[in-house]
C-alpha cells in the first residue's frame, strides 16, 4: 500500500464507522418491527432487544471517540500496522515505536543494529537500562511532551547519540487514537569531536603562550629585585627574555596563518606562480641560520619556471617551515638538500614535488603519523630549545590541502628524514 495514498479508515474513520452503525441499527429496527407487525414479539421485548443491539453497535464508538480505551495498537489492522511499520522502518535515523507501557511495537533496522537488545514486545526500560533514558521516557508518556536523553554506545567505537522521545497518537482499532512514543536517534559523535578538538586546541594555545609568558614575568622580578644592579646577569636575563617574546610572537604568527588558511581551506588558489624563485628566496633568507647551525644547504631547481595555481605567502611560509626543520632538526648530518622534480602521482596526476632531505637523527616510525597534528613534537624540550612552536608541519599540511597537494614524510633513523611537497602541475605552463 502506497503511503502518499493513505486509506480513509486510516486517516479519518469515523464517519465510515459511524454509518455501519447506523445500517446495523435501522436493519435491526425493520426487523423488530415487522416481528411486532406480525404478533410475534411484543412491543416491550422488541424495544428492549433494540436498545441492546444499540448499544452493542454505539458504546464502543463513543468510548474510543473520548480516547478512554485500554487497547493498543498491536490490536489495529493489519493495512494500519503495515502503514505505522513502514514509516518506522524508512526512517534514516535508528527509530523505535512504543506503546504507553514502554513495550517495542516497531523498531527499524538502524535501531535494531544500534541496541541489538531492543526486542518486538518487550521493554525498551530492560534493553537500553540508563536511568536517565528511563526517566526521560516516564516523563514523555506522562506528560505527552517530547524529552531527550544522551545514549552512549561504546562498540566498536565509542558513540554519542542524542535521543528523543516523541509522543504520537496512533490509530486504535475501534478509530480512537492511542498516545504511543516515538523514539529517535541522532548520531552526535562528529559534532562532540569537533567540540573535544576545539577544547584541546584552546588548552595547548593557553599553554604554550603562558610558558613563555611566566618565564618573562620571572626575569622581570629578577631584575627588579636580586639582579637590579648586576650587569652581567641583567644582560644574560635580557637575552632569554627576547628569545621568549620571540617565541611567544611566532606562536601567534603560526596560529593567525593557520586559522587564516583554515577559513580559505575550500577556495582552491587560482593565481600561476612559479615555484623557483619562491623556494630560492626561503633558502636565501635561512642562510644566518644554516651558518649558525654549520649546515650546507644544496638546491637543485630547474632553470626554467615552474608554475602552480598558489597562493605566493603560503609557498614562502610552506617552504619556510620545511628547511627550517630540516636545519634546526637535521643540523647534526651538517647538509640539507633542497630539489624540484616533476613527476606522476599514483593516480596518474602530473605533479611537481619539492624535496627537503636532512642527513640528521631522522624520526622513529611511530611519530610520522602524528608529525601533522598541531603541537605534536617528538621531543617538547628539544622543539621549545629551537624555539618550535609544534604548529609548523600542521600548517604547512593545511596549506598542500588548500593547493590540492600532499605532503609525504619519509625518515630512516640515524639517516636523515625527507620532507616532500607535491603539488598538481598547472594546466598552462606559463610562468606568472
Ligand atoms: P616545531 O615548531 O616544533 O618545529 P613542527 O610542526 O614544525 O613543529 O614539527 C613537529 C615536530 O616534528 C618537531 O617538533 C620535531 O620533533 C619533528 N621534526 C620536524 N622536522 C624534522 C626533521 N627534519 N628531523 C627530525 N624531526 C623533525
Amino acid at each position: 500500500m502506497a503511503i502518499d495514498a493513505p486509506s480513509s479508515t486510516f486517516f479519518s474513520p469515523w464517519p465510515d464507522r459511524l454509518r455501519h452503525s447506523a445500517i446495523i441499527l435501522l436493519a435491526a429496527g425493520l426487523a423488530l418491527a415487522v416481528l411486532v407487525a406480525f404478533g410475534e414479539l411484543s412491543l416491550l421485548r422488541a424495544a428492549a432487544v433494540f436498545i441492546c443491539i444499540a448499544a452493542a453497535a454505539l458504546v464502543p464508538w463513543r468510548l474510543h471517540n473520548v480516547g478512554t480505551s485500554r487497547e493498543d495498537v498491536r490490536g489495529v489492522d493489519p493495512v494500519e500496522t503495515a502503514v505505522v511499520s513502514a514509516v518506522v522502518a524508512g526512517m534514516p535515523d535508528p527509530a523505535v515505536l512504543l506503546d504507553r507501557a514502554g513495550r517495542v511495537i516497531h523498531l527499524n533496522a538502524a535501531a535494531a543494529q544500534l541496541a541489538p537488545a531492543l526486542r518486538k514486545n518487550e521493554l525498551a526500560q530492560f534493553a537500553l537500562r540508563s536511568p536517565e533514558i528511563i526517566t526521560a521516557l516516564r516523563e514523555a508518556i506522562a506528560t505527552s511532551e517530547s524529552r531527550r536523553a544522551t545514549y552512549l554506545d561504546h562498540v566498536p567505537v565509542d558513540r554519542w547519540m542524542e535521543l528523543i522521545i516523541t509522543p504520537v497518537p496512533v490509530p486504535t482499532p475501534f478509530g480512537g487514537t492511542d498516545k504511543c512514543m516515538l523514539m529517535t536517534f541522532h548520531d552526535q559523535t562528529p559534532l562532540r569531536r569537533v567540540e573535544e578538538m576545539r577544547a584541546d586546541f584552546v588548552a595547548n594555545a593557553s599553554h604554550e603562550l603562558r610558558t613563555p609568558l611566566a618565564a618573562l614575568s620571572g626575569f622581570i622580578d629578577t631584575l627588579q629585585g636580586p639582579a637590579r644592579d648586576d650587569a652581567k646577569a641583567r644582560e644574560r636575563f635580557l637575552g632569554i627574555m627576547h628569545a621568549q617574546a620571540t617565541r611567544m610572537a611566532r606562536l601567534i604568527d603560526d596560529l593567525l596563518s593557520l586559522s587564516r588558511v583554515e577559513l580559505s581551506a575550500h577556495v582552491r588558489p587560482d593565481t600561476l606562480v612559479d615555484i623557483v624563485p619562491i623556494i630560492r628566496q626561503v633558502a636565501d633568507g635561512l642562510e644566518p641560520l644554516a651558518r649558525e647551525r654549520q649546515v650546507t644547504v644544496d638546491i637543485e631547481l630547474p632553470d626554467a619556471p615552474v608554475s602552480i595555481a598558489g597562493d605566493r605567502e603560503e609557498l614562502l611560509r610552506l617552504f619556510e617551515n620545511l628547511i627550517e626543520n630540516a636545519l634546526k632538526y637535521g643540523a647534526s648530518g651538517g647538509r640539507v638538500m633542497v630539489s624540484l622534480i616533476l613527476a606522476t602521482s599514483g593516480e596518474g596526476v602530473p605533479e611537481v614535488r619539492v624535496m627537503v632531505r636532512d642527513f640528521g637523527p631522522g624520526i622513529a616510525p611511530e611519530h610520522l603519523p602524528r608529525l601533522t597534528e598541531r603541537f605534536y613534537r617528538v621531543d617538547v624540550g628539544d622543539s621549545r630549545a629551537q624555539g618550535g612552536t609544534g604548529l609548523g608541519l600542521s600548517l604547512v599540511k593545511h596549506i598542500l590541502n588548500r593547493h590540492r597537494g600532499r605532503l609525504l614524510i619519509e625518515s630512516v633513523p640515524k639517516n636523515g628524514a625527507t620532507f616532500t611537497a607535491c603539488f598538481p602541475q598547472a594546466k598552462t605552463p606559463t610562468a606568472a
